[in-house]
C-alpha cells in the first residue's frame, strides 16, 4: 500500500429532516449568502426548509448558478457577497451549486489578481471563506470533499481547483430532496459516482485489499441501488443508499494509499466545455476508451473488476476484459446514457479542437501512471467515435 494522508473534516447530517438543523452548524450572527440554481428548490419545498431552519440569520440570495457553473455568475457573486461583507455561505443544490460556491468562498479570499488563476495557473488557495451545503443531487461528492469544476464561458474551458480550504463545514444528505430528480440526473449521477470509484480502483494493484473491497463494495451497490432508483425514485431508502454511495465514492475514503487515474474526468470536460453535454455523459463517452487503450497497464484490475463486480470469469484474459469492458456500457445505456461521441453528432473535428488545446496547455502525462500524452488522447477519442 502507498503511503497517504488522509484529512477530511465534514460534518454530515444525513437524513429525513436534517435541515431543521443547519443553524446549530452557522455561527450565530453570521450573514449568510444562499446560493441556489435554477430553481428547483422552490419547487420542491427545499428553499422553504431551508429558509425556515435559517430563520433568525440575515440571508442574502444569490440564485441562478448553471449546471457547469460559470465563473463570469460566480464572479457577480462575490462582487454582492463583498459588498455586504457576508460571512458564510450557504450551497443549496446539485454539485454545481456546490462546485460555483467553492469557487465563490475562495475567491472572496483571494489576494492576487485574478481569481481566474486559481484556475488556469492553479495558484494554491490559502484561505476561504466558511461554507455548508444541502445537497439535492447525489452524483459528485462535491459534498463531501474539496474539489470544484468551473467554467469559463468566454473562453470555453472547464478547470478544477482543490485544496484543504474548500471542504465545507457541513452537508445535509436528506434523500427526500432528490424526490423530484428527473430521470436523466439520476442516471447522470449513478454514472458519475460509479466512474469515480472506478478511476480511484481502475488502476494497477498496490496490494490494499480493503481499499479494493471498499470501491467494489460501491460498485455493486450502484448496480443494485441504481436501477431500482430509476424505477422508484420516490424510494426512501434506495434514494438513501444511493446517495451516500456518491458520497463515498468521492470523499477520499477509497483514493487513500492508491493509484488514481483521473484521466477520462481531465479528457471529459473538453466536451463539456465545448459541447455542453452532460459531465456524466461525456464520462460514459470516455471511460470505455480509456479501458480498451489501456487493457494492457491495466490488465490486473480489469481482471479483477470484472470477476468481482460483474462475475466474469469465462475465457481468456482478453475475452474477460472485453466482457467486462462491454458489461460497462451495457450497464451505462441500461440507464439511457450513450457511450458513443457519434450519439451527440460529435466527430473528428471535435477531437482535432481539444488536441490542439491540450497542445497549447502543455497537458502531459495523465493517469495513473502519466504515461498518457496528447496523441494517446487523440487515439482514445477516436476510439469513442
Ligand atoms: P448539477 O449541474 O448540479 O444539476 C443538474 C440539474 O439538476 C440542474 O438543472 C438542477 O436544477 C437539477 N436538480 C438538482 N437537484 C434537483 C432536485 N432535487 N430536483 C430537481 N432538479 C434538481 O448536476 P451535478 O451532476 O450534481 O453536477 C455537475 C457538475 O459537478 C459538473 O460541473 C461537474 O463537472 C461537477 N463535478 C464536480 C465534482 C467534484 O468533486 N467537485 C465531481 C464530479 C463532477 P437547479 O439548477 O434548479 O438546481
Ligand atoms: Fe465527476
Amino acid at each position: 500500500m502507498n503511503s497517504f494522508t488522509f484529512y477530511n473534516p465534514v460534518k454530515i447530517l444525513f437524513g429525513k429532516g436534517q435541515i431543521s438543523s443547519i443553524s446549530k452548524e452557522i455561527p450565530a450572527g453570521a450573514r449568510i449568502m444562499l446560493t441556489y440554481g435554477g430553481g428547483s428548490i422552490k419547487k420542491n419545498g427545499v428553499y422553504e426548509q431551508v429558509m425556515e431552519a435559517l430563520r433568525g440569520f440575515e440571508v442574502l440570495e444569490f440564485s441562478g448558478i448553471e449546471p457547469n457553473p460559470h465563473y463570469e455568475t460566480l464572479m457577480q457573486a462575490v462582487d454582492i457577497a463583498k459588498r455586504h461583507q457576508i460571512d458564510f455561505f450557504l450551497a443549496v443544490g446539485g454539485g454545481s451549486v456546490i462546485d460555483g460556491t467553492k469557487f465563490i468562498v475562495a475567491a472572496m479570499e483571494y489576494e492576487g489578481v485574478d481569481p481566474w488563476d486559481i484556475l488556469a495557473k492553479r495558484e494554491p488557495v490559502k484561505k476561504a471563506a466558511p461554507f455548508g451545503t444541502v445537497l439535492t443531487l447525489p452524483a459528485t461528492g462535491s459534498e463531501m470533499n474539496s474539489g470544484s469544476v468551473i467554467t469559463r464561458v468566454s473562453t470555453k474551458e472547464k478547470l478544477s481547483f482543490g485544496g484543504a480550504y474548500t471542504f465545507p463545514k457541513f452537508s445535509v444528505l436528506d434523500p427526500e430532496t432528490t424526490f423530484t430528480l428527473p430521470l436523466r440526473q439520476i442516471s447522470n449521477g449513478i454514472v458519475d459516482a460509479f466512474t469515480h470509484v472506478l478511476e480511484q480502483y481502475l488502476t494497477y494493484p498496490v496490494n490494499a485489499p480493503l481499499q479494493d473491497r471498499f470501491a467494489e463494495a460501491i460498485l455493486l451497490t450502484l448496480k443494485e441501488e441504481g436501477p431500482k432508483a430509476i424505477q422508484n425514485p420516490k424510494d426512501y431508502d434506495t434514494m438513501a443508499n444511493f446517495m451516500w454511495c456518491a458520497t463515498m465514492a468521492l470523499n477520499g475514503v477509497i483514493r487513500t494509499g492508491v493509484p488514481t487515474d483521473w484521466a477520462t474526468h481531465y479528457i471529459a470536460h473538453e466536451l463539456t466545455a465545448l459541447h455542453g453535454i452532460d459531465h456524466a455523459r461525456t464520462l460514459a463517452i470516455v471511460f470505455p476508451s480509456l479501458m480498451r487503450y489501456k487493457s494492457e497497464t491495466k490488465k490486473e484490475k480489469l481482471l479483477q473488476y470484472g470477476r468481482r463486480v460483474w462475475g466474469v470469469d469465462a475465457g481468456t484474459e482478453d475475452e474477460c476484459i472485453e466482457a467486462t469492458i462491454q458489461a460497462t456500457i451495457a450497464f451505462f445505456e441500461s440507464l439511457d446514457i450513450p457511450t458513443r461521441l457519434s450519439d451527440y453528432e460529435v466527430g473528428q473535428d471535435t477531437i482535432d479542437h481539444i488536441v490542439k488545446r491540450f497542445e497549447e496547455r502543455g497537458v502531459k502525462n495523465l493517469g495513473e501512471r502519466a504515461d498518457i500524452q496528447i496523441p494517446d488522447v487523440k487515439e482514445i477519442l477516436t476510439m469513442s467515435l
